[in-house]
């Protein structure tokens, strides 16, 4: 019996009732049906071949242009406005502060991870370029026209930094290259540093050296899955992807090695069914090697492999958040923490006064990522509702008010169990 959901299903966008975590029981993505084979790597499109006119819209009822990087990347809709390419406001934000540059191609990505809209099994109902990525839509842009808006604006410009992000592609290593050429030729790497979130799949040692010969500043590995397991289940062979945990890690420890220090780190989703505890000790082992943990809520995708699961409980989520930026930023380690028989956070480990400055000052819930300009500890990288909607944000884009904070502190709870 086929799994597959149809997209105009409703996807599963609140908590349990009752639950305040997702168990791994219950985070079991669906199965992929069968792809028709001409809607296989990009048929449809490649046999239209219609050309493309400038900035592209996800839109569903048209003909997808013939698309490809590097002439063409996507990026954020918060991006295209942040640009003045999309007219749109966001709530509470005026810009975002980092222009992710994501690689394009009509095949699309080849792996087929549970939580992603871009996965590869949706070509079975979607052109690649039409495909939601993170909760919104990722327009297609002419890398040139890109690069002439940054470079006009020059040192006023609102973005923080660049991130070049692969797909599992062929073409995706030679082209991320190209991309980070042309940024350079332009942009002095010095006033807008360029991350690369990579995909370690199709890479080599030899790869990671190029990007950082090349001027690329921070190199990250979007492990995703907080365990081994959660890992293959989601995006390895338990949704027939080809991405292995030990590839992963092999070019992890290649990028601490060739970047160094506070250069590397790892995108960690939190609610596949791991435990607090599995995340805050991968959060550590990261710090451990010098690196940083960039974390994102688990939110269920439409049109994934996990559409039909609970996103992460706000009570979940809010606790690991604060974990982890105690042991990435104010020196406490996991094994000070306690944690109960289902590995949630019972107690931070600091003294009580610190835990409540650290709460009300808010950073901690901010979405993470690598640095901007402002401090070490707010991301440049601020993805606004890239994990949750604006009514129940789960990583703030900006500092939380009172209001915020006073919301967060009822969510923690951990707050009611010490009494
Ligand atoms: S490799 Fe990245 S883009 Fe491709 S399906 Fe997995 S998460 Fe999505």
């Amino acid at each position: 019996m086929s799994c597959h959901r149809p997209e105009s299903a409703a996807a599963a966008t609140h908590a349990v009732p009752g639950l305040d975590h997702n168990p791994v029981a219950l985070m079991q993505p669906r199965a992929p049906a069968a792809t028709p084979q001409e809607m296989k790597n990009g048929a449809r499109v490649k046999s239209n071949n219609v050309a493309p006119q400038g900035v592209y819209l996800p839109n569903y009822n048209v003909l997808t242009p013939h698309m490809r990087s590097p002439e063409y990347v996507q990026m954020s809709t918060a991006a295209a406005i942040t640009l003045g390419l999309m007219k749109g406001r966001m709530y509470r934000c005026e810009c975002t502060r980092c222009l992710n540059l994501l690689l394009t191609y009509p095949e699309g990505c080849r792996a087929n991870c549970a939580y992603c809209g871009l996965a590869r099994h949706r070509e079975a109902e979607r052109d690649y370029a039409d495909r939601n990525f993170i909760r919104v839509d990722w327009p297609a842009v002419p890398l040139e026209q890109t690069i002439d808006i940054v470079a006009r604006d020059g040192a006023a410009s609102p973005f923080h930094r660049m991130c070049i992000s692969m797909i599992t592609h062929p073409r995706s290593d030679a082209d991320t290259v190209t991309v980070l050429q042309k940024w350079t030729d332009r942009i002095d790497p010095s006033t807008i540093p360029v991350s690369i979130l990579s995909n370690p799949t199709t890479m080599t040692r030899e790869d990671v050296e190029r990007l950082h010969g090349l001027g690329a500043d921070i190199f990250t590995v979007a492990l995703d899955a907080a365990t081994p397991e959660i890992f293959d289940r989601t995006r390895g062979k338990g949704v027939q992807s080809p991405h292995s945990w030990a590839k992963y890690w092999e070019i992890l420890m290649d990028a601490r090695d060739i970047f160094g220090r506070e250069k590397f780190g790892a995108h960690i989703i939190v609610g596949m069914g791991e435990t607090e505890h599995d995340v805050l000790a991968l959060v550590q082992r990261l710090v451990d090697l010098g690196g940083h943990s960039h974390m994102f809520c688990f939110f269920p995708e439409r049109g994934s492999l996990m559409d039909h699961l609970p996103a992460t409980p706000r009570d979940q989520w809010r606790r690991v958040q604060l974990g982890r930026y105690l042991i990435d930023y104010r020196g406490a380690r996991v094994e000070q923490m306690s944690f109960d028989g289902a590995g949630r956070v019972t107690g931070f480990g600091i003294p009580q006064g610190e835990l409540d400055a650290v709460i009300d000052a808010g950073v901690a819930f901010r979405t993470s990522g690598c640095p901007g300009k402002f401090r070490e500890d707010v991301s440049a990288c601020d993805r606004p509702y890239g994990d949750s909607p604006p009514s129940n944000i789960a990583s703030f884009p900006f500092q939380p008010n009172r209001r915020d904070v006073a919301k967060i502190r009822r969510q923690l709870r951990i707050v009611e169990r010490r009494h």
